[in-house]
């Protein structure tokens, strides 16, 4: 089969896995003429890390060829779609075409499991290995790893890698026996335990002036929504654990989508994409505002509400804490008003110091006093008691609903 013909099916097989931002990651570059590939190019801009920074990847697999069936995969053993595998050389080949025509800055690199999880992690680590050691490759590498591969070769992947990967796929074991049945929950976290040991072993070398070493510096993995009934509780109690017990760095949130000829156990429909959003801002919740899982969530109410961002619902169950001074109510207070983000937080402890607070203040920091002004008190505004405790207050952040087309037909039930 023609590389090209390869390229097309194995970038589109690669197009379902979303965690392969970079951010985060440790810049090489090759000024001074030495080595090939740079993670902080000029020109490039086909996509965008988390953190802001535009950066492209060559985002492929080495083979779609797979021993596992995990239901929600396109490249499940019983699926019925084209296969290709490159060899280690072709896609090293790839990657430094495309890096010296500035199409890319670096390689995402997964693959289907073939023969073994050791033999394809072996074929990873090879396009890795010559990547670095033949080529003095000094572009960004995110290796996808197999938790049921050896330590050994895991480790020696994190060697060659800025960013290594396990995806998790599903919060619960519950959900893998029925959707990925040859998975296990326990196996993935004990492989990403001896990661984070090594990362942490790598973090310590640096510390300790070893400014050459060749290290991923973070994992990351990624979960489906919506592919089966687990709950948004579900998947934030996961994702607490985590970032507690493995510092993961990103857990990315995918929304399930659809895929030809699907196994039966699967919806017929991705869910809303607005549900993946409210997961990603509940998650930026408990990593950046101190906010515990519990209190996002109940088992009363075990998915996020669609209709308002979670600090905001949190914050109308919770309307016994509200109002609180903007002039003495401390960081953590602050943090959980809605409307607050944490930079304007640190804005408002700065200048709060050298004066009183006007909503003025907050309009020059670009706050939304729509937001805010029920949830706070300055020198110039005391919000009504009267509105945050009536009903009205929760349908004045409601979405507005949609002005129907009146030139469209409309079913009518
Ligand atoms: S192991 Fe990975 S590639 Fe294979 S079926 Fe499961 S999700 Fe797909």
């Amino acid at each position: 089969m023609e590389l090209e013909s390869k390229l097309a099916i194995l970038a589109d097989a690669a197009k379902y896995d979303a965690s392969c931002a970079s951010s985060g990651a440790v810049r090489g570059n090759s000024l001074g003429g030495k080595g090939v590939g740079s993670t902080g190019g000029a020109g490039i801009c086909h996509s965008y890390a988390p953190d802001g920074r535009c950066i492209s990847l060559l985002k492929v697999l080495l083979t779609n060829l797979c021993i596992y069936d995990c239901h929600y995969c396109i490249n499940r053993r019983s699926s019925n779609v084209r296969r290709a595998a490159f060899t280690a050389e072709e896609v090293v080949k790839l990657t430094l075409d495309f890096y010296k025509r500035n199409y890319i800055e670096g390689l995402f690199l997964s693959s289907g499991i073939i023969r073994n999880a050791d033999h394809t992690m072996e074929m990873v680590i090879a396009v890795a290995r010559t990547l670095r050691e033949t080529y003095d490759f000094r572009g960004y590498i995110h290796l996808k790893t197999i938790p049921e591969a050896s330590p050994e070769l895991i480790e020696i992947a994190a060697r060659y890698a800025d960013r290594i990967s396990i995806n998790l796929e599903l919060p619960t074991q519950k959900s893998l026996d029925i959707l990925a049945p040859e998975k296990n929950i326990n196996r993935t976290r004990h492989a990403m335990g001896r990661i984070r040991i090594k990362l942490d072993e790598a973090h310590e070398r640096r510390k300790n002036g070893d400014k050459k070493l060749r290290h991923a510096t973070g994992q990351s993995t990624q979960v489906i929504v919506g592919a089966d009934a687990s709950t948004d509780a579900d998947f934030l109690a996961r994702s607490d654990d985590l970032y507690g017990n493995f510092k993961m760095r990103r857990v990315y949130y995918s929304a399930f989508s659809p895929i030809p000829e699907p196994s039966s156990v699967l919806p017929l429909k991705a869910p809303p994409l607005v549900r993946e959003h409210r997961l990603y801002q509940a998650d930026w919740l408990m990593r950046f505002y101190g906010f515990k899982t519990s209190e996002i969530l109940t088992p009363e109410t075990p998915n996020l509400d669609l209709d308002l961002d979670p600090k905001l619902a949190w914050a109308l169950r919770n309307r016994q804490d509200f109002p609180v001074d903007v002039q003495t109510a401390s960081r953590e207070n602050l943090l959980r008003v809605p409307g607050l983000g944490v930079r304007n937080v640190d804005r408002i402890l700065h200048i709060r110091r050298f004066g009183k607070i006007r909503l003025a203040d907050l309009i020059r920091l670009r706050i939304s006093l729509k937001k805010v002004q029920p949830f706070l008190i300055t020198v110039d505004h005391n919000p009504s008691a009267l509105l945050l405790d009536s009903d009205r207050l929760r349908a004045r952040f409601l979405p507005k609903p949609q002005q129907l087309d009146l030139f469209a037909p409309h079913e009518i039930r």
